[in-house]
């Protein structure tokens, strides 16, 4: 039985980036449905026993994946946002360095990642990742998929399905993606990283 997660800031705190209607269908709408398709899916058998994780690393394409998938990615998703006066806005430690050293500045890679997740193509994720050795890289997920799916370490995402922006931002993806950056809390994403060097 999974249970939704509570919000770690206040229904207006991502104002004006994410406006507290959008907060309020995407979490209390979208990503309930989500959460009760997985209890009802999972009520019996070995899958109630596993992590999210491991479902979604065992799972084959079907309503099991999309559902357990999709509770995975808004967690992190909603989990790594402040209010924009109480955001971390720039990593520091490992991340930083390795960030530099792939992409030569925070803004190169920021670019990076908003262009990729302009260009997917229907809906779905942009995610940055660790490889195992450490690497960082970029994907693009269709639908509810996650990177651990293909063995990463999954660590920021931006969602790119018309749910997330549709009510503040209409057709304008890319306007949406760039203000995203204003409530991003870098600790978080630096929490997530593995390779502390
Ligand atoms: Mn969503």
């Amino acid at each position: 039985m999974h249970t939704l997660i509570k919000l770690p800031y206040a229904p207006d705190a991502l104002e004006p980036v994410i406006s507290a209607q959008t907060l309020s269908f995407h979490h209390g709408k979208h990503l309930q449905t989500y959460v009760d398709n997985y209890n009802k899916l999972t009520a019996d058998g070995e899958y109630a026993r596993m992590t999210l994780e491991e479902v979604v690393k065992a799972a084959s394409a079907g309503p099991l994946f999309n559902n357990t998938g999709q509770i995975l990615n808004h967690e992190m998703y909603f989990s790594q946002f402040r209010a924009a006066s109480e955001a971390s806005h720039t990593p520091s430690g490992a991340l930083a360095t390795q960030i530099d050293e792939q992409w030569g500045s925070l803004d190169a890679f920021k670019t990076e990642f908003e262009a990729k997740g302009t260009s997917l193509f229907g809906s779905g994720w942009v995610w940055l990742s660790a490889t195992p050795d450490g690497q960082l890289t970029i994907t693009q997920e269709a639908n509810a998929s996650n990177p651990i799916a293909k063995g990463l370490t999954p660590l920021l995402t931006f969602d790119v399905w018309e749910h997330a922006y549709y009510l503040d931002y209409q057709n304008r993806r890319a306007a949406h993606l760039t203000a995203l950056w204003q409530i991003v809390d870098w600790q978080v994403i630096e929490e997530r990283y593995p390779c502390k060097r």
